[in-house]
């Protein structure tokens, strides 16, 4: 816990958010800010900085199960959905709590911006 990380607080509970699911590792809940019909943000319950400066592999592996185990909660695993993991300031992050984006109910674009 980084009292000074937002999603530290949301997954702790000390901020509100709208929780979609969660166990004792991970946390997901709707992205504030929806850039599709589906956008849910899934983070561990551990401050982890970014993709890059995730060393516990058993966790990354545990985000991607609870992302699909998410997605199909939430019904969007059939028709499709697209995960992001965007990483440092190249790659758009914003927020340094690790997150992946679930984001579906529409069909996506390639290449993304
Ligand atoms: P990033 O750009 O770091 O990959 O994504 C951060 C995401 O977090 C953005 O999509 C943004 O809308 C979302 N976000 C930022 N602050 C909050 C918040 O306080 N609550 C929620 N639910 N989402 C947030
Ligand atoms: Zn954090």
């Amino acid at each position: 816990m980084s009292a000074d990380c937002i999603f530290c607080r949301i997954a702790s509970g000390e901020l509100p958010s709208r929780e979609v699911a969660q166990d004792e590792r991970f946390f997901a809940f709707h992205d504030i800010d929806p850039k599709a019909p589906t956008h849910i943000l899934v983070i561990p319950r551990a401050h982890v900085a970014s993709l890059d400066t995730a060393m516990d592999e058993a966790l990354l592996g545990g985000l991607l199960a609870f992302v699909r185990k998410v997605a199909r909660d939430v019904g969007v695993a059939e028709l499709g959905y697209r995960t992001v993991l965007n990483t440092n300031r190249h790659g758009g992050q914003a927020v340094a709590h690790l997150h992946a984006h679930i984001l579906g109910g529409r069909q996506m674009t390639w290449p993304p911006g």
